[in-house]
């Protein structure tokens, strides 16, 4: 039988991964299916319980559902308890992008966004000295609690958070701290009036706040006392080059931007619904920053 999977989410005219998905069924030459579909909140349970009726192996869920998803998911009497690092780091978010059904028919409810973050700026700067450095998180919404798990995992010796509303930073301090036994004199959170104040301690700085976005305000910071050599990341993918990874390139920094963790993220799903673990290639990326380029 043909395996089916999709992502979910209100609207999602937008999602890329349509696009990843197609190209790896393609490439692979797997008789599979992958599409968007439009779910509103309200037809957010039954679709979800609904999924092995209808033929899915699972799917992903974007915004707006990932914590909906979660509450409804975890709380269904065929939800498995994987032991899995994306399963244990969903329970921790509260938050899932990817949900598997086993053999048996069994949810597994995972969060892959750590992993995406992680394993494209292993595979781009491989020779960055994670495991003694500084990072600087500008942001606490829902993708920065990932990549606070992804520097911890990474055995990121120091932390430092800032965000426009701090008792968010509090939360992500108190969750890395108490689950996953970060030091917490390690963890430190900034004001974001004071945000620039700090750069001169960090050399890795990953923003992941909605700013600098096409179409969004720009991320007003200012990096000039960042030491040298240092790794900026940003984990938006339109514009490939956000004002913040152009500032940092003219300072003569390393950058990376969002489009990796973008395809990363996927990798685990299609290899759960479809039986392959795909790859990650520059082919795909130029496929997929086509057709961002032609919006
Ligand atoms: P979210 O939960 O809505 O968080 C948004 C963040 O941006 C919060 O920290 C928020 O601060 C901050 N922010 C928004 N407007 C602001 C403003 N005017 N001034 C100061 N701070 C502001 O969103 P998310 O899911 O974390 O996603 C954040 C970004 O990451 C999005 O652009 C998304 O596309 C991108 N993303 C990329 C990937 C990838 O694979 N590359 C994966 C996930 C997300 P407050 O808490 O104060 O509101």
């Amino acid at each position: 039988m043909m395996k089916k999977s999709c992502v979910i989410g209100h609207p999602i005219s937008h999602s890329l991964s349509p696009v990843i998905h197609n190209y790896w069924l393609k490439k692979y030459n797997i008789e599979g299916s992958y599409e968007a579909i439009e779910v509103t909140p309200e037809n957010l349970e039954s679709f979800l319980k609904e999924l092995p009726k209808n033929g899915y192996k699972g799917c992903n869920i974007t915004i707006p559902h990932k914590e909906n998803a979660w509450e409804i998911i975890s709380k269904l009497p065929d939800f498995e308890n994987n032991d899995s690092l994306p399963a244990h780091v969903a329970r921790y978010m509260k938050a899932i992008n990817t949900v598997v059904l086993d053999e048996k028919g069994k949810y597994i409810a995972t969060n892959t966004d750590f992993l995406g973050f992680a394993r494209n700026l292993i595979e781009t700067q491989p020779d960055f000295d994670y495991q003694n450095s500084v990072a600087y998180i500008i942001g606490a919404g829902g993708a920065s609690k990932a990549i606070a798990f992804a520097l911890a995992s990474m055995r990121v010796p120091g932390i430092v958070i800032t965000n426009r509303t701090a008792e968010k930073c509090e939360e992500i301090k108190k969750l890395l701290c108490s689950n996953f036994n970060y030091p917490e004199d390690n963890f430190n959170i900034i004001e974001w009036e004071r945000r620039n104040e700090v750069f001169a301690h960090c050399n890795l700085v990953v923003n992941t706040t909605s700013l600098g976005m096409k179409g969004k305000e720009k991320l007003d910071i200012n990096i000039e006392n960042l030491p040298e050599n240092s790794l900026v990341t940003d984990i938006i993918y339109n514009p490939l080059e956000t004002d913040l990874l152009a500032q940092a390139r003219k300072l003569g920094h390393v950058t990376v931007d969002g489009l990796g963790m973008l395809l990363h993220q996927a990798a685990p799903g299609f290899e759960s619904w479809f039986g392959k673990k795909p790859e990650v290639t520059k082919e795909l990326r130029d496929e997929v920053l086509k057709k961002l380029t032609s919006r």
